[in-house]
């Protein structure tokens, strides 16, 4: 039964101008597990991601998520469902501090007034505090966040969905271009906020992907190649010629 899963996509289709960039996909992920894609450039991860956010229209298919159809979804009702989706360049506002920018990311900062007019409760404050240990910034509250390394950038607009609480949360390369020491704190990161959601992380970089992921769906061509543990995935014959193969 599919409604058993948090995320449930079935035969999930694009096409551009008769280009399957995802071509008759299955891809079943529970609550509590961190899954990541794989799969050498175009093979259609990122089009995944956009189909499930709700950016990129489904030409056929079905995506279910905690039993409820989103393909016909407009994305803010994708982000209501519980959906937070992380692109590969980090949108934060660079003017305003760590602080600011976690309080308008929290769904009732957001208001016509202008997200900055909205008075902090004790709750709010609580809540951001938290985020702000999970995501290593405490000690960078008033920080102007242009002023962070691109790491702390990245964990910063981590923070700014996981505020949102989604109940899954969907991360397009999150440590392309991180130092070797960020990479091992998102690992953490990231094993730490798959606790209570679903998470599905794209990642090229092997040595970290061994280091969070539940399950590996390798993508080829719009389709699913290769699905297991990392190394069931890894020793694939079909998996170990496509990368040979790029
Ligand atoms: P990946 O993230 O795996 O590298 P993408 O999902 O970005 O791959 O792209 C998969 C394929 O779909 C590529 O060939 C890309 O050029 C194509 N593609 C992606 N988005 C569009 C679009 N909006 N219009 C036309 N082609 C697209
Ligand atoms: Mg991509």
């Amino acid at each position: 039964m599919s409604n058993e899963y948090a995320l449930a996509v079935e035969d999930l289709t694009v096409s551009f101008d008769g280009f399957k960039a995802v071509d008759g996909l299955n891809l079943y992920v529970d609550k509590n597990e961190l899954r990541v894609i794989i799969g050498p450039n175009g093979a259609g991860k990122t089009t995944v991601l956009d189909l499930i956010c709700g950016k990129t229209r489904a030409t056929s298919g079905t995506i279910r998520f905690k039993g409820v159809e989103l393909t016909k979804y407009p994305e803010y009702k994708i982000v209501q469902a519980g959906v937070g989706r992380k692109f590969q360049t980090p949108s934060i506002y660079e003017n305003l501090t760590v602080l600011e920018n976690l309080e308008i990311s929290f769904p009732r900062g957001r208001s016509v007034f202008g997200s900055l007019t909205f008075v902090r409760s004790q709750d709010v404050t609580d809540r951001i505090l938290e985020i702000a240990e999970t995501i290593f910034l405490s000690e960078h509250l008033e920080e102007q966040a242009g002023l962070l390394s691109h790491g702390q950038k990245q964990w910063l607009e981590i923070g700014m969905l996981l505020i949102q609480d989604p109940e899954l949360l969907m991360l397009d390369e999150p440590v392309a271009g991180m130092s070797v020491s960020e990479r091992e704190k998102t690992a953490e990161l990231l094993n730490k906020i798959s606790q209570g959601r679903s998470v599905i992380v794209i990642e090229h970089d092997m040595e970290f992907v061994k280091r969070i992921a539940h399950k590996v769906t390798v993508l080829h061509q719009g389709k699913v190649l290769a699905e297991g543990n990392m190394d069931a995935v890894q020793n694939n014959p079909k998996v170990i010629e496509v990368y040979l193969g790029h």
